[in-house]
């Protein structure tokens, strides 16, 4: 447990302690320094909110494997805090910027990380649900083209795709396919 902080705490200073808390993989602290924050909240949010956030930062997914273990890991803490957060809020402790030579801006690849996380809680709901199927569904009108030849298709649940695909535009998810 975090130790009793002092109030009143500013917002900066909150998210950098909960950043601190996931660097070190302490999931419950860090979620506990948002909902003091925010002025305490049900244990049964918090317990989401932990599931939520492992899923981000235990993914081995990535958008580009050229980026760095290190600075993968940096953008994958910073994507689990926005879980706690409003995104404008984590931003700035995203500086990467310097030497950033990738495909991706930090940022998109934060939302991608963050998206990844939410897509695979939602597919550990699904399947505790008893869902055995699933198809990969689209919501933008226009699909991103890595992302055309799985939309529609079926998958066994065991099977599923990593989503969101590497890119930015893809605005993938998973939706169950009643047994017949
Ligand atoms: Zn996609």
């Amino acid at each position: 447990m975090v130790a009793d902080p002092t109030f009143p705490m500013y917002l900066q200073e909150a998210v950098s302690q909960s950043l601190d808390a996931l660097i070190k993989g302490k999931v419950p602290d860090a979620v506990t320094v948002s909902s003091n924050y925010f002025g305490g909240a049900g244990t049964l949010y918090e317990k989401e909110t932990v599931a939520i956030i492992e899923c981000i930062l235990d993914h081995d997914f990535t958008p580009d494997p050229t980026i760095k273990p290190k600075a993968l890991k940096t953008l994958r803490v910073i994507a689990a805090a926005m879980e706690l957060w409003g995104e404008s809020d984590v931003q700035e402790f995203a500086e990467v910027s310097g030497d950033w030579t990738h495909k991706f801006k930090p940022e998109e690849v934060i939302q991608l990380l963050y998206a990844a996380g939410l897509e695979r809680h939602r597919l550990d709901h699904l399947r505790h649900a008893g869902v055995r199927k699933i198809a990969v569904r689209n919501g933008a009108d226009q699909a991103a083209r890595d992302c055309q030849e799985t939309i529609g298709r079926v998958f066994a649940i065991e099977e599923a795709p990593i989503l969101p695909h590497g890119n930015p535009a893809c605005r993938c998810s998973y939706a169950p396919v009643p047994s017949s």
